[in-house]
């Protein structure tokens, strides 16, 4: 028996789902997960020795790839020191320092074990802010596992059918107002249906959670307008775009200026990490100078920085982000041409290193739009691609992520499997 098989038949008899996280699991593509032992650069290992080009890049932490020299040497130098120390460490500071010269709309930050914590804390900090209970979140935007943000969400929620999760009480619902995003009358409706009770706005200034969904010219600085017209708190949730898009994220793409911003994945180097920061003003509400309570035992773990930081070093002197967006273009390219000789029709929105392939005709705005995708083409095309060496997301909802490890003959490779992939759909 393969071994992937067998240790899968062990887990599914011990963990639930067989994952310890649910889109792992393949269930929208159909089949069995297969675990890795190892990757480097663009390439997975597998636990039977077949070697994929990875698409999911740990779903967009990897932006340098599997296992780059520099973050293996930070983390091994901060490990001989110790992994926790439980008091304040100079990494801390190190960290705070990047963050808030990169992303200057950040002028405190603090940091959290995961991006779920980081949009739970901020979503705290802004009702005890605005001193309002409703927030509002767009449908296919994903935010963590928290109670208030797993309402129409997007990722595994979306993957698996069940956006709205069970668990959550009624009375916690009612205080997410869900909109269509790319739509910025129905969120001037919203706070005129509400006036005066919303504290918070939280959206993914480019969705990366139900597919790659691009937003529309204009529409961000429409909602940063509609936010400052009716004092509520505009959160930025950039734990998958931060860093990934451009240096400063969405939010210097776009020249908008967030109230707080949610980070994580890539700050984290591959270890789990998050943050959120944005105006002092907020910031300062939090415990130990303020009423909103927010905490973690391993917040600001000396490992898990050493890497965050080596991360964002290696972005600020590569500047890679032209090379990537090149990348990105040409896998776009070759998916839109076979998929043009084979006449099924598709949408592929990219920008930078992240891009979705979407079996439909229906241009993809929103989560509704996206939801045209056709799934079983998606899943033929998946298992097309995996069969040939290249690994995408095991779900039609989620966005691809390319590294600057996928330069060269990976990106060539792939590109002829997509095709092929598409001519064999
Ligand atoms: C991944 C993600 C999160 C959750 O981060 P975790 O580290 O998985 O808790 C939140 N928001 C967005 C936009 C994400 O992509």
């Amino acid at each position: 028996m393969p071994v992937s098989e067998s240790l899968f038949d062990r887990a599914l008899k011990l963990i639930p789902g067989g994952v310890n996280s649910p889109v792992r699991a393949f269930r929208s593509v159909g089949g069995t997960p297969f675990y890795v032992k190892s990757a480097q650069g663009a390439t997975l290992t597998t636990a039977d020795d077949r070697e994929l080009i990875d698409f999911v890049c740990t779903w967009g932490p990897a932006i340098h790839g599997h296992n780059h020299p520099r973050i293996k040497a930070a983390i091994a130098a901060a490990l001989e020191r110790g992994t926790s120390f439980g008091t304040p460490n100079p990494f801390e500071v190190e960290m705070a320092e990047l963050i808030t010269r990169l992303v200057p709309s950040i002028q405190k930050v603090r940091m959290t074990s995961s991006g779920t914590e980081a949009t739970m804390s901020a979503i705290r900090l802004a009702r005890g802010f605005t001193k309002r209970d409703k927030i509002v979140k767009f449908a296919g935007c994903y935010h963590g596992h928290s109670d208030s943000l797993l309402i129409k969400a997007g990722s595994g929620a979306l993957t698996h059918g069940y956006p709205d999760s069970a668990g959550i009480p009624a009375s916690f619902a009612r205080e997410t107002v869900v909109l269509p995003f790319n739509n910025a009358a129905a969120l001037a409706a919203a706070f005129a249906a509400n006036p005066g009770q919303i504290a918070a706005v939280i959206l993914e200034p480019h969705i990366g959670n139900a597919g790659f969904i691009l937003a529309e010219p204009g529409y961000l600085a429409a909602v940063r307008r509609l936010c400052t017209e009716n004092g509520a708190v505009l959160i930025f949730d950039e734990v998958m775009t931060g860093f990934r898009l451009a240096i400063g994220g969405v939010q210097q793409l776009e020249a908008i200026v967030p109230d707080l911003t949610c980070l994580g994945k890539i700050i984290g180097g591959g270890l789990p990490v998050g943050a959120f920061g944005g105006r002092a003003e907020i910031m300062d509400l939090l415990a130990p100078l303020g009423p909103v309570y927010q905490a973690g035992t391993l917040s600001g773990n000396p490992l898990a920085l050493a890497a965050g930081i080596a991360s964002l070093r290696l972005l600020e002197e590569l500047n890679p982000y032209a090379r990537l967006d090149a990348l990105g273009r040409q896998v776009r390219d070759a998916v839109l041409a076979a998929a043009r000789a084979k006449g099924i029709p598709v949408q592929v929105p990219q920008l930078g290193s992240m891009f979705s392939v979407f079996f439909t005709a229906v241009p993809v705005r929103d989560c509704d739009s996206a939801l045209t995708s056709d799934a079983k083409l998606f899943a033929n095309y998946f298992y097309g691609c995996l069969k040939r060496g290249v690994y995408l997301p095991p779900s039609a909802y989620e966005a691809y992520f390319i590294s600057t490890a996928h330069e060269g003959p990976a990106i060539d490779r792939a590109c002829e499997v997509m095709t092929e992939a598409i001519q064999a759909i």
